[in-house]
């Protein structure tokens, strides 16, 4: 039964909903989460997630204080680097050609380390992300990018944890109870219309916390903002995330901010489902092309695949395969690679084609011109500059020369066999269009005035990312900002 009243309501059961409850609590309020999706499916996009969470560190102590089981060993056989604030600032800025609210961003970064240490309080717990972010060089294992921890046991282990330690702070989440719309009236926000099961009632409350996803599902809102095709999107999460929270929030006068036509989105099997599926968690996407070339139905490149690491590329080429003649590419390797090819190459559900030849090969690139790919990977190959060596550590600058789309980096030969291709089409991760918010997350009205009563936190934030998106910084914002919304909704809530 959901309660008639209660000091904090907070919609959504994600990453940024669930810190932002937690941390809402810690004011002594009552606080209830309001979760659309069934049990099974709850936790929004963050269950599908690796847990890959960017934060900035000085160098290994500050790894140990997060990760106190990080063994001596370990330490020893791995060059963790650092990440530092400023470089933080740099990925930001350059990935969204330096759109990124100051404001915003600088809570993010400056709040990254804080807010992970944290959650560690509430027993979450992270391990260094060896399999996908690091390489082994001459015995040691060395991160690159920026991204080094993930959450224990990746996505669902994080939705469990947090879903655990908000029972243990007594906050009772409500499943398949859908928010409809806000309560409000010249004072602020006043409480939640609810369907819960079927029933439709109100919640009055104190403040209110939306931390219900972007408007990646929603295929309509998805043609509406990001544009013509868009509709042709695989969803790589949840269906639950269909814009509510944003609605809600317009439909009283909220001001919204940030990059609508823009979202973040990868190359994804082309054969996956129309949303994702828990059981495959990630595993769709292929994110091991700066090591090879992708071909579209032309047989032609189309894309610099070595321009930066991929976690600064990933989240804006599922936008140029979109783009492509039928809205599909084919990324091709040779044995020389292949072993680098990331886990999600090996799952089951895999759309792939091997060949001993080239044109054996691409023969089996199905709606692809074949003699044409031929042709592009012999010229590919030709402009190769082999002299330079090859390390997927750094930024090498092994790349073709005379091209009309160059690779920049990693550009090896496409030679050796046996050949591997493996078909991708565009999967949506998350819109960046969002709400305005304050600094203490509090949602502002078109007028400039914040809405009292109402916060937001997460996917549906509008004003960090523009254009594209540095990996793991989703889950980060969501921890930020949903303790943000949070505190400041649960100190509102005990005022009001
Ligand atoms: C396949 C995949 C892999 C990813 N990998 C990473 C990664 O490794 N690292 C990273 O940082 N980011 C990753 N991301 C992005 C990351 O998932 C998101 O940035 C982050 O989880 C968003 O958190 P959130 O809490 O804002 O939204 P979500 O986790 O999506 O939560 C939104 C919640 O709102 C609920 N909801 C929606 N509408 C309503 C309503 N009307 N009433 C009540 N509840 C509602 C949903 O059911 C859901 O529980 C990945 C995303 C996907 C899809």
């Amino acid at each position: 039964m959901l309660p008639e009243r209660c000091d904090v309501v907070v919609v959504g059961a994600g990453n940024a909903a669930m810190c932002a409850a937690l941390a809402a609590r810690e004011s002594g309020v009552d606080v209830i989460v309001l979760e659309r999706a069934p049990e099974d499916e709850s936790g929004g996009n963050t269950r599908f997630t690796a847990g890959a969470i960017r934060f900035a560190y000085d160098g290994v102590d500050d790894l140990r204080a997060l990760m106190p089981d990080l063994s001596d060993e370990e330490v020893a056989r791995t060059d963790f680097g650092s990440y530092p604030e400023d470089k933080f600032f740099d990925d930001m800025a350059r990935v969204t050609e330096n759109r990124t609210d100051p404001d915003l961003v600088e809570l993010l970064v400056r709040r990254s380390k804080s807010t992970l240490m944290w959650l560690r309080t509430y027993g979450l717990r992270f391990v260094p992300i060896y399999g996908r972010q690091a390489f082994k060089v001459d015995g040691r294992f060395k991160f690159w990018g920026g991204l080094t921890v993930e959450a224990w046991g990746g996505g669902p282990g994080l939705v469990d944890a947090e879903k655990r330690a908000a029972e243990k702070q007594g906050i009772a989440v409500h499943y398949e109870a859908r928010a409809l719309s806000l309560i409000h009236d010249d004072t602020g926000v006043q409480g939640v219309v609810v369907k819960h099961r079927g029933r439709t009632s109100t919640i009055r409350c104190r403040a209110v916390v939306l931390a219900s996803g972007g408007f990646e599902s929603n295929p309509e809102w998805r043609t509406r903002y990001l544009g013509p095709g868009w509709d042709l999107a695989k969803v790589r999460g949840t269906r639950f995330n269909t814009g509510d929270g944003i609605r809600m929030a317009l439909e009283i006068g909220a001001s919204p901010k940030g990059n609508w036509s823009g979202c973040h989105a990868v190359g994804w099997d082309r054969n996956a489902p129309e949303f994702g599926d828990l059981a495959v968690g990630d595993g769709f996407q292929k994110h091991s092309y700066p090591w090879g070339i992708m071909l579209n139905a032309n047989g032609e490149r189309f894309v610099d695949e070595g321009a930066d690491f991929r976690n600064y590329t990933y989240a804006k080429y599922g936008a140029v395969i979109l783009r492509q003649p039928g809205q599909f590419a084919w990324q091709i390797f040779d044995r020389k690679v292949t072993h680098l090819l990331r886990d999600e190459y090996r799952i089951r559900q895999v759309t792939k084609v091997t060949a001993g030849t080239l044109e054996e090969l691409a023969g089996k690139l199905e709606d692809v011109n074949a003699s044409r790919a031929v042709e592009t990977i012999l010229q590919y190959n030709a402009a190769v500059r082999t002299d330079i060596a090859f390390d997927p550590n750094v930024k090498d600058g092994r790349r073709t020369e005379g091209l009309p789309v160059p690779k920049s980096n990693w550009a090896n030969t496409i030679d050796t066999p046996p050949f591997e291709a493996y078909a991708v089409s565009c999967g949506i991760t998350f819109t960046f269009g969002g709400l305005r918010i304050t600094t203490d997350a509090q949602v502002v009205d078109t007028d400039g005035m914040p809405i009292p009563g109402l916060y937001a936190a997460g996917e549906l934030v509008g004003g960090l990312f523009y254009f594209n998106y540095p990996g793991g910084t989703g889950l980060m914002s969501g921890s930020v900002f949903g303790r943000i919304a949070g505190t400041s909704a649960g100190r509102a809530a005990a005022a009001r």
